[in-house]
């Protein structure tokens, strides 16, 4: 796992992380919900709040520099261009990636996945090829792969884990089969909080020229990524994952893979020329960029990026394994809680299933007291199957969150049972 502080080298021994100067960044972290009771927000898994600094750089976007960018030669149209493409820098150097033309703007991870699926795989897979993913992976890193399966005669295999929700490897080089054309895993389990080693599983693949994606969604906000460390082919992350807005993230390809891909949607500023006759294409990352793109995403998770890469990382991977432990803890201290994911490598997620009580009994009975954790399969129907459980209530947590806030948690779900009868 890369998780080096992005503190200098050689810098001071460090004051704890001040959690309370951080949270004042955050406005709506400050409200109070549940008769007055201060919001406790452990949903940060499925998406992030954002700090005034994202907030403002998204609201000076709209209110100085609005226009859409690359086609026009006036002035304001130059700025809104510099801070797309300056974004992109961000974004690049953020993840270290070589070269900034490597990141392509998307949705989400989502599409990312997406794009590397039809415009990478498909027109590499024929009947009875495989594609590798993990039994841990997220509905979106698994049913892009199945689209392009079905439709050619592919096959779609599975990385086994174990019941503490860790990847099993013994079998890695077996799965990785002259038929395999491409893996594709997650960094970071969203339902189980388990940490994989991508490089690990790059490197296996790579000896035998298998490429890998990475989904990043939730590895970004909680580790120290360096695509070019991983030696992967493919990462893709959202911005509302890392304190960013939605509808904007962005996928990292090698340069080499990029330019040989084909588009994955057709349109504005992805063509070099157009005529009825035949239209060539615009290099990487334009190719993959039709249409007006989410330019204020762009900005807003730029931003978002800047504010992390401002923290004293060494300083937040403690708080946030601080947190995890005492959460990990006080949860299992609830007569009839189970910790579904007990991995030794894990990011503050904590999973948990109480006898007697429905997931969404939980979290419906948590959240009057002002605590909000998400119920249900976790978009991992498969995860849920393994351990043979409908659904989960899952508190995740972000740098922001507080140790008076697990113990609000811990309370709030002790109550839960008293209150079912
Ligand atoms: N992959 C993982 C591991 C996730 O947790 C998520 C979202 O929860 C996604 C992919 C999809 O991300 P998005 O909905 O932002 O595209």
């Amino acid at each position: 796992m890369t998780t080096t502080a992005r503190a200098p080298l050689g810098a001071p021994a460090r004051a704890r992380f001040d959690v309370e100067r951080v949270r004042a960044d955050f406005p709506l972290l400050q409200q109070r919900v549940a008769d007055g009771r201060p919001l406790v927000y452990l949903d940060n898994a499925a998406t992030t709040q954002k700090p005034r600094q994202v907030i403002d750089a998204i609201s000076r976007f709209y209110s100085e520099d609005n226009a859409n960018i690359h086609r026009g030669v006036y002035d304001l149209c130059e700025r809104a261009t510099r801070l797309y493409e300056g974004s992109r820098i961000r974004t690049a150097r953020f993840v270290n990636a070589g070269d900034d033309r490597e990141i392509v703007f998307v949705r989400g991870t989502t599409e990312g996945v997406n794009l590397v699926a039809q415009s990478f795989c498909k027109p590499r897979l024929a009947a009875g090829d495989e594609v590798l993913v993990s039994a841990m992976e997220h509905h979106s890193n698994i049913v892009p792969w199945q689209l392009i399966c079905g439709e050619k005669g592919a096959r779609l295999r599975v990385i086994p884990m174990n019941e503490r929700g860790e990847l099993v490897l013994d079998g890695l080089d077996a799965l990785l089969g002259p038929r395999t054309r491409m893996v594709a895993v997650g960094h970071v389990s969203n339902a189980l909080g388990t940490i994989n080693p991508v490089k690990e599983i790059v490197a296996r693949a790579h000896a035998k020229g298998i490429p890998v994606l990475v989904d990043g969604a939730q590895a970004l906000p909680h580790l120290r990524v360096d695509v070019r460390d991983l030696g992967c082919d493919f990462y893709a992350a959202s911005g509302h994952k890392v304190f960013g807005p939605t509808g904007i993230g962005f996928l990292y390809g090698t340069l080499e893979h990029l330019e040989a891909m084909p588009p994955y949607q057709g349109g504005g500023d992805m063509i070099r020329s157009v005529s009825f006759a035949g239209t060539t294409y615009a290099p990487p990352p334009a190719r993959f960029e039709a249409g007006t793109p989410n330019i204020a995403g762009a900005v807003g998770m730029a931003a978002a990026l800047e504010y992390v890469a401002a923290l004293d990382w060494e300083a937040v991977v403690a708080h946030e394994a601080d947190l995890l432990a005492h959460a990990t803890q006080a949860l299992a201290a609830v007569p009839g809680l189970r910790i579904i994911g007990t991995a030794a490598e894990k990011v503050g997620v904590v999973s948990f299933v109480l006898e007697g009580a429905h997931a969404h009994d939980v979290g419906t009975i948590v959240d009057q007291d002002g605590v909000a954790v998400r119920t249900g399969h976790h978009c991992a129907q498969p995860v849920m199957e393994f351990f043979g459980i409908p659904a989960t209530a899952r508190a995740s947590f972000a740098f922001y969150n507080t140790h008076a806030e697990v113990d609000a948690l811990a309370s709030a779900v002790a109550r839960v049972r008293e209150v079912l009868g």
